[in-house]
């Protein structure tokens, strides 16, 4: 899973813990050796049991690189999790945690890529597209750019009101939702899982080819780059980052 297993260990702080909603939070991370990560690249977290026994999972960096100093990472709370589970129910401000990264170097975005993005998100799969977006929003960049996020429900939802406001301010930015279980009363919007005509609806504005991210369960993100390729896209223009086995 890892490309830079030389990537050395070390202690992070918990700066702050952000609840963002019923089973995802935000975790704010100083780091002793902190580097600028690139958008799109994740983190290793490290747990030691008092009997040496040991548990280590990859999450996506949420912030954006110019925030000096820390990191931000956005956790899910899966049932019975090993390492997710002990992230929200044991983990306090104040406590360390053993972390290395930024480690990734495919599916990042910097703003030298000019090309017109397309964000394809599943659940928690959004973290890392949340990076993109708050990276190009803080250099300004004006790459034409799409965000599709399926979530089961409203409730589901991370990073609401950052991403309402990010649409209302943001140029050549649009944020689309697809519910794929709880359809609020009066939604207007996509209602199902992410399929073929609604990736040709979103890509029949490019004036380009877009780069296109995706990211969230496995299965997710497997339909996704297959309809995109039925599409045209080609595929080096398809970038992915796989979350876990379950669909969303
Ligand atoms: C590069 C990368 C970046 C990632 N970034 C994030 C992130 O930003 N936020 C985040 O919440 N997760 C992220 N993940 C997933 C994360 O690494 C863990 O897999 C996840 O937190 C589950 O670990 P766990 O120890 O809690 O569960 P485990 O003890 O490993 O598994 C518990 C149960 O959950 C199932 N399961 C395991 N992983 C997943 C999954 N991803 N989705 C659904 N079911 C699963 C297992 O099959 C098992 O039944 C990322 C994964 C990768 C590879």
């Amino acid at each position: 899973m890892n490309d830079n297993a030389s990537i050395s260990w070390q202690l992070a702080t918990v700066k702050d813990i952000r609840v963002e909603n019923a089973t995802v939070k935000t975790f704010t991370l100083s780091l002793s050796h902190w580097v600028a990560h690139l958008a799109g690249q994740y983190y290793d977290i490290r747990l030691t049991a008092p009997d040496g026994y040991q548990a280590q999972r990859s999450y996506s960096v949420a912030s954006e690189p110019g925030q000096v100093g820390e990191i931000q990472l956005t956790i899910e709370n899966l049932a019975e999790g090993e390492v997710s589970s002990f992230m929200h129910e044991v983990v306090e401000i104040g406590d360390q945690l053993e972390v290395r990264g930024p480690i990734g170097k495919y599916f990042v975005w910097q703003p030298k890529r000019k090309e017109p993005l397309l964000l394809v998100g599943g659940g928690s799969g959004v973290v890392p597209l949340m990076a993109i977006l708050r990276h190009r929003a803080a250099v300004g960049a004006m790459n034409y750019t799409k965000l599709l996020y399926s979530v089961r429900s409203p409730e589901h939802l991370i990073y609401a009101e950052e991403l309402r406001k990010m649409q209302q301010e943001g140029e050549r930015l649009a944020i689309h939702l697809t519910y794929t279980r709880s359809i609020p009363e009066q939604w207007a919007g996509y209602q199902r899982r992410v399929d073929r005509a609604i990736l040709e609806e979103l890509l029949h504005t490019y004036p380009e080819t877009p780069l296109a991210y995706l990211c969230g369960p496995d299965s997710f993100v497997e339909q996704v780059a297959v309809h995109l390729v039925n599409i045209g896209l080609p595929t080096a223009s398809i970038l992915t980052e796989r979350f876990g086995p379950s669909g969303s």
